[in-house]
């Protein structure tokens, strides 16, 4: 699986794919890369893009994921999966790439944006997971139809060229979507309703306090509707034995909503808590994290290269001359 280089994650990301990364180390061998290459289709993104890729790295990193047991690189650093993509690509019929309902979204949101990469961009994903022949991706809901695609374009490929990649089966995350301190969105950056992870406990309960709550409760005495409340959702992941309480206190006006708040930005401080002092840890010695990051990059090449050789033979392009 690859996670975007967009800097520090947000709590979003790590209660919606990360802790499910970690938890997949357990029964699977693993290969997770933050997929830079891919972040190159808004061309905003660079900006700051190096400093990115580690950031992403240093979060994954002290959520849990171990690189001795899975292996974790950096996408760019793997170029094999470039040529693979351009190789595949051959074989994909536009209309099946014109058709994605987020590359039809992106067109919607940035009509003045739409470039190459962008409609290649499942074509790329799908070269990410075959060059490891990958049999399991875990995957959001909304992510189906890519992977749909990449089997689609593997079972095109080993048809045309004889048994190669094995088909990639989805492994749906249970996680459900966590919408953002608007109360509305799901929670991303690019929409600033998100608490970041390594934010420090003050940073936290700032940003705790600008959720939106029940519209109905416009004052203290007034009876609150957990049910329609944000604040009351996420107290599931970080309040979860105090959360009776906190029904039975919104919905007779004996708590306010500033009370509330408080109580969730502290159980997500005491729940991330070990995440930051390892990311500290981890972040005071760039070194280190660099060397994981390489010699991650250095055992993706293995496997990257050998699937490439025999995809390029499979294909009848010549092998390198050697003279
Ligand atoms: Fe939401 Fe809590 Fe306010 Fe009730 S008291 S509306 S659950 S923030």
């Amino acid at each position: 699986s690859g996670i975007r280089s967009t800097g520090k994650q947000h709590i979003g990301n790590y209660l919606g794919a990360m802790l499910n990364y970690v938890a997949l180390q357990d029964d699977y061998d693993c290969i997770y890369s933050v997929v830079d290459v891919h972040s190159l289709t808004t061309l905003e993104d660079t900006v700051g893009l190096r400093d990115n890729v580690l950031a992403t790295a240093l979060d994954l990193l002290a959520a849990g994921i171990d690189p001795e047991r899975s292996i974790l690189y950096v996408q760019s650093h793997v170029p094999e999966v470039v040529e693979l993509a351009t190789l595949l690509g051959m074989i994909t019929p536009l209309s099946w790439l014109t058709r994605v309902p987020t590359f039809k979204d992106k067109v919607r949101m940035h009509p003045e944006n739409v470039n190459y990469g962008l409609v290649g961009y499942p074509v790329l994903q799908t070269a990410d997971i075959v060059l490891y022949k990958a049999d399991t991706v875990p995957v959001g809901e909304d992510q189906l139809p890519h992977l749909e695609l990449a089997r689609e374009i593997v079972r095109r490929f080993n048809r045309l060229f004889g048994e190669t990649f094995p088909e990639p089966h989805a492994k749906l995350t249970e996680a459900p979507m966590i919408l953002g301190l608007d109360g509305v969105n799901k929670m991303s950056k690019s929409r600033d309703n998100h608490i970041e992870l390594a934010a420090t406990p003050e940073e936290t309960e700032r940003r705790v306090m600008t959720a939106v709550t029940d519209p109905q409760r416009t004052h203290r005495n007034v009876p609150g509707r957990p049910e329609v409340c944000n604040v009351y959702s996420l107290h599931a992941f970080f309040n979860a034995e105090k959360r009776p309480w906190v029904y039975e206190q919104c919905t007779t006006a004996g708590i306010g909503c500033v009370d509330c708040k408080k109580l969730l930005a502290e159980g997500i401080n005491r729940a991330l808590a070990p995440f930051r002092q390892r990311r500290e840890e981890l972040a005071s010695r760039p070194e280190q994290l660099k060397k994981i990051l390489a010699d991650g990059a250095a055992r993706a090449a293995v496997i990257a290269r050998e699937t490439l050789a025999e995809a390029r033979d499979k294909i009848g392009l010549p092998a390198p001359y050697d003279c």
